[in-house]
């Protein structure tokens, strides 16, 4: 594929490819916006473009060797840095100030992508800041966050910053046709809420399931009976990233439907569950308890959690105080059981 292969992103396309036009392309970018919207194939695909033999219309060809070597991972002058056990240490940092010291050996442009910038812990941040401040003409950072709010403000304001939205959900059936089942399509759709990457990861529903089933724990369950059942921190982020995601999925409902409709209307009603709730979970819709403040206050909390995990937070307490937040956010569960 090539740059403009990138479905539903146009305004950041317009950015990257107006910034090849005028051959000014900057040495710092940051491309934030939700997980699995496309951020890291617009990133691996704008480092082809830059570097391309034989680039066509500014953008890549996808045919030559550099092309072939960058989508394969083993251009000498595009590295992508991901985060190791959810963190970007010092040590990282080092490495890529050590690459960027050296010219571009077989590309015309030095590349660095780093995945889940938001990652790196205190110590990286600040090395890195001062990779940001001498910045080289001949190269170019890519930082990818889907929490851009967890980058030191200093870091975020030496980037241009390039947000990536959420596809229309026809967009999305597009880009995810390919990969679905026909069947599972209209679920998968309501699911991804419009992030194709999510639609297509292979653990995408086993996932949800997985998290519906612990958040119907916390809630449902009496709380001195509700223990903790993440088995590791990395459960624990991924499960507080997909509560993030499902009290998102309940503001963007009660911003588009009525709240009333959801009980009355046994179709919206189905698109509810399916947007929000297990499959054979009953009872009232989730979105229909829950307040919007109670909702943006929940997120809030989640997200303060998620930051402080890495230092060692106890898994007992914090699922006894996250069961807290998801019991005070969706109101009037406290006393139901799942099938009431
Ligand atoms: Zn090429």
């Amino acid at each position: 594929m090539a740059l403009r292969d990138i479905v539903g992103q146009e305004k950041a396309l317009r950015i990257f490819f107006g910034a090849l036009r005028r051959n000014r392309v900057p040495s710092a970018i940051l491309l934030s916006g939700d997980a699995g919207i496309g951020k890291r194939l617009a990133a691996i695909n704008y480092a082809k473009a830059i570097n391309c033999v034989h680039p066509i219309d500014l953008d890549c060809c996808d045919k030559c060797n550099s092309c072939k070597k960058i989508d394969a991972g083993i251009h000498l002058d595009v590295s992508i840095i991901i985060p190791e056990n959810d963190e970007i240490r010092i040590e990282v940092i080092r490495r890529i100030e050590e690459s960027l010291s050296l010219k571009a050996s077989e590309g015309k442009k030095k590349v660095i992508i780093i995945e889940g910038a938001e990652a790196m812990n205190i110590y990286a941040a600040n090395a890195f800041l001062k990779t940001l401040e001498e910045p080289s003409p001949d190269d170019l950072i890519m930082l990818i966050s889907s929490n851009p709010d967890m980058l030191l403000d200093t870091i975020r304001s030496r980037c241009i910053n390039i947000r990536f939205y959420p596809l229309p959900l026809d967009k999305c059936r597009d880009v995810i046709s390919k990969n679905i089942k026909a069947e599972e399509m209209d679920f998968m759709l309501n699911l991804s809420m419009g992030r194709p990457g999510f639609a297509m990861s292979g653990n995408f529903k086993k996932e949800r399931e997985w998290f519906m089933e612990l958040l119907n724990d916390m809630i449902y369950q009496a709380l001195r009976k509700s223990k903790n059942r993440w088995a590791d921190k990395g459960e624990i982020k991924l499960w507080l990233d997909m509560a993030s995601i499902l009290l998102r999925d309940i503001v963007v409902f009660k911003i588009t439907c009525k709240e009333d409709a959801i009980l009355l209307n046994s179709k919206l009603r189905v698109t509810d569950n399916s947007l929000i709730n297990d499959d054979k979970s009953k009872g009232l819709p989730l979105a229909a308890r829950c307040s919007m403040s109670g909702i943006l206050s929940a997120h809030q909390e989640l997200q303060r959690i998620r930051g402080l995990l890495d230092f060692n937070l106890n898994k007992s307490i914090t699922w006894n105080y996250v069961s807290t937040v998801m019991r005070q956010a969706i109101k009037g569960s406290k006393m139901e059981g799942i099938n009431a």
